[in-house]
């Protein structure tokens, strides 16, 4: 299906061809036209899917058609979890934007907000917002949400995870109540289903692949090992399998600068990604590894949901994540848009009913590997199912259409059957090209 039958205007469809994408995605294809219609929309759907140019490109459509004045006013506003996410949504307005004459800003915080006041002066017709900074801005008056025409809540689940909830509904009550609604989330909540209830009305509901499975292009490997263990096994793999760029996942700050430290020593460059970093140090290292400067970033789960680096070979969880949802945010930064990729998580004894939750939370059971040619040193991993024998399938709680995550997805990309934790001994990287 090409992106001109959506709907859109010729400029985007010539912004969409310029980025390089030739068919839409299938979040695309369900809520691009529902949203051109004005329907309000909840769309579940996993990282990875295509889901911001989903509400950029409706936005920049309607704006498109409208009348401009000479100083712009706010028609549209995109509150997003992270700054990270802020910049990734203002890089796709740009550049599905680049032959029309929309204005956005992004405003988040750790950074001067000078600039931002003087952009918002001259008038902007989008603005992309993490809550915190929003918030100061309208204590500040600096920015009027009066004229609001749509409203984008991207990442609703991370945004309640990151407790912006009571921002979040203070931003919306100073709107106006006739205005379009989108919702954007990985997961539904019974917070995030009692959130749309009250701020939008007969909302479309669009459900892309299958609700809390991993997208189908990650392969997931398992492997038990001691805890003081753990970064012997990362850099043995590290040197031994395709692993060209490597996401690793620590629970804590401090646990980050660790695994970077006993990394370098190692002769492996690497570089840290984390709250206690400024935004142009995370900027810059960002860069610095999309640009292959470096093997691994090694993250916190708070910079996880910001990072959109293609190509990302490797997810490793240096640590397993001791809640379930995280896992899945953490995973999806490979696998990106249908590319495929690995994601490896170590467990080791104290961590084995945190790989419980995650397996009850995926509906889906994991197997321990073993790693070849790895000196576990007297210690004897667990190769058999991990977690638990059997346990009942959660329900579904959420109705609409199912995705099924097949279809127009195999429009671009390969893509191999994902999911399955394979057996024994497998190397992580050795199918990749
Ligand atoms: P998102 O889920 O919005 O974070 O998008 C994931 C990745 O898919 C990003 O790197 C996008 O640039 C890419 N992407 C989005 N839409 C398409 C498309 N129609 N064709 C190819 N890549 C896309």
């Amino acid at each position: 299906m090409p992106f001109k039958s959506l709907g859109l205007s010729d400029p985007l469809v010539k912004g969409i061809l310029a980025t390089g994408y030739t068919a839409p995605t299938q979040i695309q294809a369900e809520a691009i036209p529902a949203a051109i219609e004005g329907k309000d929309i909840i769309a579940c759907a996993q990282t990875g899917t295509g889901k911001t140019a989903a509400f950029v490109l409706p936005i920049l459509n309607r704006l498109c058609h409208e009348p401009r004045s000479k100083k712009p006013v706010i028609k549209a506003l995109i509150l997003t979890p992270t700054r990270e996410l802020a910049v990734q949504i203002e890089t796709a307005l740009k550049g599905y934007g680049r032959f029309t004459q929309i204005k956005s800003l992004t405003v988040y915080g750790g950074v001067s907000i000078q600039t931002q006041l003087k952009a918002l002066q001259k008038g902007v017709d989008i603005v992309v917002a993490t809550p915190g900074r929003l918030m100061d801005h309208m204590n500040r008056k600096s920015l009027d949400l009066r004229s609001i025409e749509v409203l984008v809540l991207d990442e609703a689940d991370r945004m309640f995870d990151m407790g912006f909830i009571n921002d979040v509904r203070k931003i919306v009550g100073v709107m106006p109540k006739k205005r379009q609604t989108l919702l954007f989330s990985a997961t539904m909540s019974d917070d995030i289903k009692a959130l749309t209830t009250s701020i939008q009305v007969d909302p479309k509901i669009i459900v892309v692949g299958q609700q809390r499975n991993p997208i189908e292009t990650i392969t997931q490997h398992v492997y038990h090992v001691k805890a003081e263990q753990k970064t012997d096994l990362l850099v043995h793999m590290l040197n031994d399998g395709e692993m060209n760029s490597v996401l690793v996942f620590s629970r804590t700050k401090r646990g980050a600068d660790k695994i970077a430290r006993r990394l370098d020593h190692a002769g492996v460059k690497t570089v840290t990604v984390h709250s206690d970093k400024s935004q142009s140090q995370r900027m810059k290292a960002m860069e610095g590894f999309r640009a292959g400067k470096f093997q691994v970033m090694v993250a916190t789960d708070v910079a996880a949901r910001g990072i959109d680096i293609s190509g990302i070979s490797h997810v490793v969880n240096f640590d397993v994540p001791a809640y379930a949802e995280d896992y899945i945010h953490r995973i999806g930064r490979t696998g990106r848009a249908e590319a495929t990729g690995d994601a490896i998580t170590f467990v080791s004894d104290d961590e084995k009913d945190h790989i419980k939750k995650i397996e009850r939370f995926i509906s889906k059971k994991f197997k321990f590997e073993t790693y070849h040619g790895f000196d576990y040193a007297g210690f004897t991993p667990a190769t058999s199912e991990a977690g638990i024998k059997s346990y009942a399938l959660p329900k579904m709680a959420w109705s609409g259409k199912k995705g099924g995550g097949g279809g127009g997805r195999k429009s671009f990309g390969g893509g191999r059957p994902g999911g399955g934790a394979g057996g024994a001994s497998r190397r992580p990287g050795a199918r990749r090209k």
